[in-house]
């Protein structure tokens, strides 16, 4: 894809599933890579061995954020992937308060603070760059058992609406991807009978491979989209149409 030789990506959630292989997928294509997570450390291979670094951060800790403002700020950062994600899953009338919160805190409030470092830091950089969120198809419809979950998917798509008209003037573009059901241990997670109604709905049929969702994200974070701001990006199998 144009665009992503020799750039500087930063990609959160980045040591397994979705994050892992976008943060393969940026290598694959020239890019220098930081791939933040909770992980202690991580073996780097292929690509990523070339052309990664790894380092530990918690992003809904305040001092974790200050160290991503730094990095971003030092590694010259072009384009953030907002990628980490949790669940915890409970029908709204047993979902308890810790467990809204954290999931609050993870999926929507890190993904505004991040992107906001790196908005000030483009700016004072004078630089453009690219913001990319992780949003999921069942913002557009919601998920039984996960009204933590949907609440927090569906702000990250008001919030990447937001921004990318906030941002548009400066050459900051803001888009986010919404996946459908992808092969990873967040999925594995969920019943079986569930996880086979979802590939009955998509027209492909299946889950989808977190390499489908990388793909996504290096199309969005490209020259080839330059033109392209304010997105959802459905990554599904068709899954959203019902
Ligand atoms: P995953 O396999 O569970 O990986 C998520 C990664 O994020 C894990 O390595 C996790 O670390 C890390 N993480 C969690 N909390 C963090 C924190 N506070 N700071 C830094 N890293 C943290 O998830 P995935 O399936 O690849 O999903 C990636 C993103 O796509 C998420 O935002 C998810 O909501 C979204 N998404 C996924 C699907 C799907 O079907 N898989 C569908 C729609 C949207 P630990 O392992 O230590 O917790």
């Amino acid at each position: 894809m144009r665009g992503l030789n020799n750039r500087s990506v930063l990609v959160t959630g980045a040591a397994r599933g979705i994050g892992l292989a976008t943060a393969e997928r940026f290598a694959e294509e020239g890019a220098q890579v930081l791939l933040v997570d909770l992980a202690e450390s991580l073996e780097l291979t292929g690509a990523l061995a070339e052309r990664g670094t790894y380092k530990c951060i918690d992003v809904t800790s305040a001092d974790g954020r200050a160290a991503i403002e730094t990095l971003i700020d030092e590694r010259d950062i072009d384009v953030l992937v907002n990628n980490a994600g949790i669940t915890r899953d409970a029908v709204s009338w047993k979902l308890d308060a810790d467990n809204w919160q954290k999931v609050i805190d993870v999926n929507l409030t890190a993904v505004f603070m991040l992107s906001q470092a790196m908005a000030k830091s483009l700016r004072a950089r004078k630089k453009e760059g690219v913001i990319l969120n992780a949003a999921s198809v069942v913002a557009h419809y919601g998920n039984f058992g996960q009204s933590n979950y949907v609440a927090t998917k569906a702000g990250v798509i008001g919030l990447t609406k937001t921004m990318s008209k906030e941002l548009g003037r400066f050459g900051i573009r803001v888009n986010a991807v919404a996946p459908g059901f992808i092969a990873t241990d967040m999925v594995a997670k969920m019943p079986d009978e569930v996880l086979d109604g979802m590939r009955g709905k998509a027209p492909l049929s299946r889950l989808g491979e977190p390499s489908e969702i990388a793909a996504a994200y290096a199309f969005l974070a490209s020259d080839d989209a330059k033109f392209i701001s304010g997105a959802t990006l459905n990554v599904d199998g068709g899954l959203v149409l019902g």
